[in-house]
């Protein structure tokens, strides 16, 4: 692909930057560089998603049939990176990005024309019910037994981990509806509201003390059959389909640019502040060795925009980028960390009980603490390297 900014190019991204200037608010602006979780709070986000409805810009990566924007990658690329750069947060994709490809991909025409103006509006909020206590790198080993009841499946045990199950009003499941075969072979992929009679909710509270996470029970909850994406015992390929996006359907280059950018501004106050701040040079050389990397990764996104937006699906090769997206982000947020150095510590009260840090750095630490999970969650980066092994290299 082309990567030199045409003029037209050019024109777009100013249109953009102008669009951002006028309609980003400050306050979320101001909640996107505090955020230490993995998403922006839920009314938040869902306000910057409306705005960018209203504008016709909430999914470029959608087919512009079910409201995505007919973008040249060059383009999409652009938009991403203007959004990061000025502040913006990251939409939370569970729907937008992770379920409406698999709706798009495999559900029924009514199904498309139920959910998709939903997700996209922000009425439905979606989360994703895979892991199992038990069934997690293994997921095939999953258990939550949906059985057939006249039109229904009556659904029962539990998933865990399940990200934002608290504020969602549905959830995506993988269930077993088969244990004759391979386990692989014996999945349905099911979409449960979370207002059925017999779902309940409770808390895990994170190490950075957020509750984000949650597990999820399942306890003869009736859900109608036409909630079924796809054929009955072939959801491992649709949840195969959809990892494939939760790893790789974003845009995560300009996140850790914007990320690196806030970390050069980090160490400029630093230098600002202490008089012989990185005497040695190291804090320069590992500063160097990240923007290499994030060049690098930026280059193999492009790559995989490139066959979305001919159409495809990202591959196996999401998972190249959920590694090394990953890692990159906890060596961004270490050497944020290592240069702090004793201001990050998290109670620095003075004599009245306030902080003594300036606000720049006080989500540092929780968002150093919060993002260990990443290597853990969307797959670890263990099963990564199989799948690339296995899928990339054919090893
Ligand atoms: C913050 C957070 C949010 C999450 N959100 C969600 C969510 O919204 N929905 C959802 O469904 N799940 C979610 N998860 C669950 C996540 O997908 C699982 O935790 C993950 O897949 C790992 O599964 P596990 O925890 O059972 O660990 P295990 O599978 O037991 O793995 C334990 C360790 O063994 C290693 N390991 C396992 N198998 C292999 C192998 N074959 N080769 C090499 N090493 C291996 C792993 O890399 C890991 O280090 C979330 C997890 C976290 C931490």
């Amino acid at each position: 692909m082309d990567l030199t900014f045409s003029q037209e190019d050019l024109l777009f991204q100013q249109e953009v930057r102008q669009f951002l200037a006028d309609q980003l608010p400050p306050h979320i602006i101001a909640a996107t560089n505090n955020n230490s979780s993995v998403f922006l709070e839920k009314d938040m986000a869902l306000e910057w998603q409306a705005i960018l409805v209203k504008q016709g810009w909430a999914v470029p990566q959608w087919p512009a049939e079910h409201g995505g924007c007919d973008w040249s990658p060059t383009q999409k690329y652009i938009f991403s990176r203007e959004c990061y750069l000025a502040g913006a947060p990251m939409l939370i994709p569970l729907g937008l990005l992770m379920l409406a490809p698999v709706i798009m991909a495999f559900g029924s025409e009514e199904q498309k024309q139920t959910y998709l103006p939903k997700i996209l509006s922000g009425e439905h909020y979606w989360c994703q019910g895979y892991s199992e206590p038990g069934a997690g790198s293994d997921l095939a080993g999953l258990k939550l037994k949906a059985e057939p009841s006249g039109d229904d499946y009556i659904v029962n045990g539990s998933k865990i981990w399940t990200t934002h199950a608290h504020l969602a009003d549905h959830i995506f499941c993988l269930v077993r509806t088969d244990n004759s075969g391979r386990p692989q072979q014996g999945i349905s992929f099911l979409l449960v509201d979370m207002d059925s009679p017999g779902v309940s909710v409770t808390p895990i509270l994170t190490m950075a003390g957020d509750h984000e996470v949650n597990q999820v029970f399942f306890d003869n909850v009736r859900v109608p059959q036409k909630n079924r994406i796809g054929e009955e015992n072939k959801g491992w390929h649709y949840a195969k389909y959809l990892l494939e996006f939760e790893r790789g359907g974003g845009f995560i280059g300009p996140l850790i640019r914007h990320e690196l950018v806030r970390l050069g501004e980090l160490i400029a106050r630093g230098h600002e502040r202490t008089a012989g701040f990185d005497r040695s040079g190291n804090i320069a050389r590992r500063l160097a060795r990240l923007e290499i990397d994030v060049k690098a990764l930026e280059i193999t996104e492009l790559r995989i925009l490139s066959a979305l937006s001919a159409g495809g699906n990202p591959g196996p090769e999401s998972s190249l980028l959920k590694l090394n997206s990953t890692r990159l982000e906890q060596e961004i947020n270490e050497l944020s960390v290592d240069v702090l150095g004793y201001e990050g510590f998290p109670m620095n009260p003075i004599e009245d009980g306030s902080p003594v840090r300036p606000d720049f750095i006080s989500s540092v630490v929780p968002r150093y603490l919060n993002n260990r999970a990443a290597s853990i969650f969307g797959g670890s980066q263990e099963v990564q390297r199989n799948i690339i092994a296995k899928m990339v290299l054919g090893l």
